[in-house]
């Protein structure tokens, strides 16, 4: 028999078994009544049985309303064994699942449910997504960094609705905004006021839960400038600390933290594996008030279930769910009716695979299926017009035309905002050509969002590092990699027209640069530089760790705006003729 029950029966349940004693003149309760455990059968008077509450979270959205494809769709279980795993409709299926199989449950998300999102919920601001999630019936959410991409004033539409001042309401007529709070403790104006809902106190089975949402505090590194204008983000451990003591007097016993911010784990990890390298997000959850008695994490899109201990030494579970809603973050607890706190050593967490094997839920489908078709015709937006075809074909040197134009684009887009001198990519983040040939009703020559999104679909988020001019050659002397065998790895980056270099054929790895100059000036080898790359290449992504050492690192656009930006401020775009002009091969 389960011993989940609805609080407000149980609770009434005891008013009248009290009434009844008293009536009868009984001064001493019958022993089950008084019982203190928890774990006592559900027979017994109701303050002594504990209330059941299984919170529900999600992570990293990102709008993936559609089924997310390739490896961004698949949740490794095993050694080489994976299962196919996301889609907003079958989430919903799993959701509600999860929610008939308990009687008093929450559903929240640590962040980053919209941004850097796929088409069909991209082209319509996100409204798809957030409906989706009203649909769903989150309770509540912190906000990502990503919740930041397109400015503070554009999350508070997010939250109480109206159309965009850009577009208008292009999904649906009207667009009524989050039905759940957007929570940040550590955000706040720059004069010190909160900026956002630090927690949200939900009542189920009868017991109030408190929400505390933190992001991380160095969100301004991975947004633009503009976006978090007027904005200062704080310490993590001491938003929830001084919000968890407030609940506190509030007799808020039970209290979960939502968290955008979590660590990275080792290769091989699986859903309910603690395969975890201890970074920032186990700190805090070790770290935090020992009030809190779960932690949903996210950003950085793994797959953990940890128990950690608190401050005074009991246990508590850290979890993330992946990313793109593969996998949902299932923490089941125990609260005892009379401290109305949760007994830690009864709690369970486990995460759960959104498999693609259920009915999907007809009206999330339905939303999906009219993004998707609305989609369409919105992509057909042109952002720009080209004279020829923009390619990604290389002659010797590596520089690539179409390479050329989207550096130039990153280096427009981070020059004023960031001080960059150069801007710098892999060619590997150059995924498709422009084509001068007409691809749908628009004419020869149109670059459509859709087109441009072929061509940047990773959402990349524009960083911006100094480095020392010894540093720049260094980075560029890693565009060779031996490989263990004897082979080498030649990727060969593509650069803005502020950046110009040689490389030799002949020389050994590690001395083939030289020629360097930014702005026409020979590079000095300890002046610094301002470059802007993706978040990637600043992560050292491609084995291009030197750019990892960068300094005063500040964030700007996603790629793709960028360069949308740059194709509509240059129409009638031309190939640049002088490709190959930005690197010279030497014998
Ligand atoms: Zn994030």
């Amino acid at each position: 028999m389960s011993i989940e029950t609805s609080g407000r029966r149980r609770l009434g349940r005891v008013a009248g078994v009290a009434a009844a004693v008293l009536a009868a003149g009984a001064l001493v309760a019958p022993a089950a009544a008084a019982a203190p455990s928890d774990t006592s059968p559900a027979t017994s008077a109701g303050k002594a049985t504990p209330v059941s509450v299984r919170v529900i979270g999600i992570n990293d959205l990102h709008g993936n309303l559609q089924p997310p494809s390739g490896s961004s769709g698949r949740v490794t279980v095993g050694p080489k064994m994976t299962v196919d795993a996301g889609g907003a409709a079958y989430l919903a299926t799993h959701v509600k699942q999860l929610e008939a199989q308990v009687h008093n449950s929450l559903l929240v998300s640590a962040g980053d449910n919209i941004g850097a999102s796929p088409l069909p919920s991209a082209l319509f601001h996100d409204e798809p997504t957030i409906e989706f999630l009203n649909d769903i019936g989150l309770d509540a959410s912190v906000v990502g960094n990503h919740e930041f991409d397109e400015g503070y004033r554009e999350l508070l539409r997010m939250q109480f609705g109206g159309c965009s001042p850009t577009d208008g309401c292009q999904f649906r007529p009207k667009f009524s905004g989050a039905k759940f709070p957007f929570l940040g403790a550590n955000v706040f104006f720059t004069n010190g006021v909160p900026a956002l809902l630090p927690f949200t106190v939900k009542v189920t089975g009868g017991v109030r839960v408190g929400i505390i949402g933190v992001t991380l505090h160095d969100l301004p590194s991975v947004v633009t400038p503009a976006a978090v204008a007027g904005l200062k983000f704080g310490d993590e451990v001491a938003a929830i600390d001084k919000t968890a003591n407030l609940l506190d007097k509030f007799g808020i016993k039970t209290q979960i933290v939502v968290m955008h911010q979590g660590d990275e784990t080792e290769p091989g990890s699986t859903p309910n594996s603690c395969n975890v390298n201890p970074g920032i997000g186990i700190q805090i959850a070790r770290a935090a008030s020992a009030k809190v008695d779960a932690f949903f994490t996210g950003h950085s899109h793994q797959q953990y279930n940890c128990m950690v201990m608190d401050p005074a030494g009991q246990p508590r579970p850290v979890i993330q769910g992946l990313s793109f809603g593969r996998l949902l973050s299932v923490v089941d607890l125990k609260i005892n009716r009379s401290t109305r706190d949760v007994t830690r050593s009864a709690t369970y967490a486990h995460n759960e695979i959104v498999t693609r094997d259920v009915v999907p839920d007809p009206k999330v489908a339905a939303l999906v299926d009219l993004a998707v078709s609305k989609s369409a015709s919105v992509g057909n937006k042109p952002v720009g017009s080209i004279t020829a075809d923009i390619v990604r074909a290389a002659p010797a040197s590596g520089e690539e035309p179409l390479g050329d134009v989207i550096a130039d684009a990153q280096l427009a887009a981070t020059a004023n905002s960031n001080g960059a001198q150069i801007a710098i990519t892999n060619p590997g983040g150059v995924r498709a050509d422009l084509t001068y040939a007409q691809s749908g009703s628009e004419g020869a020559g149109v670059v459509t969002y859709a087109e441009a999104f072929q061509v940047q679909p990773f959402a990349n988020i524009m960083q911006t590092i100094t480095l020392t001019g010894a540093q720049l050659k260094a980075v560029l002397e890693q565009q060779w990699q031996p490989q263990p065998g004897g082979t080498v790895t030649v990727r060969i980056l593509q650069i803005s027209s502020t950046l110009h270099y040689s490389w030799s054929s002949s020389a050994a790895i590690g001395s083939k640069i030289s020629n360097i100059t930014v702005a026409g000036v020979p590079v000095d080898p300890a002046a610094k530089y301002r470059v802007s790359v993706n978040n990637f290449l600043a992560a050292g992504g491609d084995g291009f760790t030197v750019f990892a050492a960068g300094t005063d690192l500040a964030g700007g656009l996603i790629d793709l705006d960028a360069f949308t930006a740059y194709l509509t401020a240059h129409p009638n775009l031309a190939p640049p003729t002088a490709t190959g002009d930005r690197i010279t091969v030497l014998p």
